[in-house]
């Protein structure tokens, strides 16, 4: 792992970066920016490369779809969602669900056991305590957190791959994917860009991106600019970027309680949650994690803020094909990186 004193810090992503044209740009060829749409509760954007318009056009349309129906399935706050269906009913019964839906579930379990339990879908009900505590003003009593927490495990989940089915075996568990499901969104909307015959593309879902191809006119990499997590933002994270990454068929995820929290008392609480004490994380400013898939860097970026920056960054140097940088919090910010990051920094 090496490890850099400086005070550069990283955090949100807020797009792709100029630089002068450093190859041919074929007759014909398109590179067109589907500008920013809401969807996940955030905001997206995605840029398409194509041999014509109508391909760009296409394949943007598509990508925000993918995004759509993503999000319709697996977002806990829509009622008519199948998460919020498995949670209504899955103790009752086992609940069927779409092959999405389950293949997000399984990669959730898959990294709930490689990070021990510090990535946890199943921690819905601490998220509601947490969510009801901001709107009281008052930090949840030991009993109810103590309550909440015997509601939450990954082992209280049963998947079962034949039937696709989901079921919890202790009553008022509730799943949540808010740490998985827009990496797993990017994935399908690029997945969807590829279908449509793009040579290149990028969705960004609220900073975490996916790029794939041919980067857009006058650049030679698709170049991601970071964000200092420890200054403050406007909404889209604007500013100039503290550090530039350079992507290729790449993705990445930021995590960090820096943007979101709940403030209770005067006291910032993270919006992601140690499973193991059922308080705020109060791991590192910002986490970045750098992936083949966008729900891979989804994952293992809020499993990295549940860990803290040495147990986490032991994960990553262990994991393949995945590296990260993390910036501490005030006042040190010092960025640290595993071993491999360094060669994605421009
Ligand atoms: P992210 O921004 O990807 O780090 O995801 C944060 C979101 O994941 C939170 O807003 C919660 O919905 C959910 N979450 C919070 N804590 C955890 C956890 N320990 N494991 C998995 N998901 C979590
Ligand atoms: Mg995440």
């Amino acid at each position: 792992m090496s490890k850099h004193n400086t005070r550069i810090a990283i955090g949100i992503i807020v797009g792709v970066c100029l630089i002068p044209a450093l190859f041919f740009w074929p007759k014909g060829r398109v590179d067109i920016d589907g500008g920013y749409r809401e969807v996940m509760g955030t905001f997206a954007r995605v840029v398409a490369v194509a041999s014509d318009s109508g391909i760009a056009r296409k394949s943007i349309g598509a990508a925000f779809a993918e995004l759509q129906r993503v999000d319709d399935l697996m977002s806990s706050y829509k009622s008519d969602s199948e998460i919020s269906n498995i949670n209504r009913n899955a103790y009752e019964a086992a609940v069927r669900v779409s092959e999405p839906t389950f293949e997000v579930l399984e990669r959730a379990v898959y990294f709930s056991e490689l990070s021990k339990g510090a990535f946890d879908i199943t921690i819905g009900p601490l998220v509601d305590l947490w969510r009801s505590a901001a709107e009281a003003n008052s930090v949840p009593t030991k009993a109810e957190l103590q309550k909440a927490r015997s509601k939450v495990g990954c082992e209280k989940l049963v998947l079962d791959s034949n039937e696709m089915s989901v079921r919890f075996i202790v009553d008022d568990m509730r799943l949540d994917l808010g740490g998985i499901a827009k990496g797993y969104a990017i994935d399908r909307a690029i997945e969807a860009m590829q279908k449509c015959g793009t040579i290149g593309g990028m969705v960004d879902v609220g900073g975490d991106i996916r790029c794939f191809g041919t980067p857009p006119r006058g650049k030679n990499q698709w170049l991601i600019g970071l964000q200092d997590p420890n200054k403050p933002q406007d909404w889209i994270g604007t500013s100039k970027p503290s550090l530039v990454l350079k992507l290729t068929d790449t993705a990445i995820a930021t995590s960090g309680g820096y943007r979101r929290f709940a403030m209770i008392g005067g006291k910032k609480h993270s919006h992601i949650i140690n499973t193991k004490t059922g308080y705020g994380s109060t791991g590192p400013a910002s986490v970045t994690i750098i992936s083949k898939t966008a729900a891979d860097a989804d994952a293992l970026a809020t499993a990295v803020s549940v860990m803290g920056a040495e147990k986490g960054l032991g994960l990553i140097e262990q994991t393949p094909q995945a590296e990260a940088i993390l910036v501490t919090s005030l006042p040190e910010c010092e960025l640290i990186k595993t071993s491999g990051a360094e060669k994605y920094i421009k």
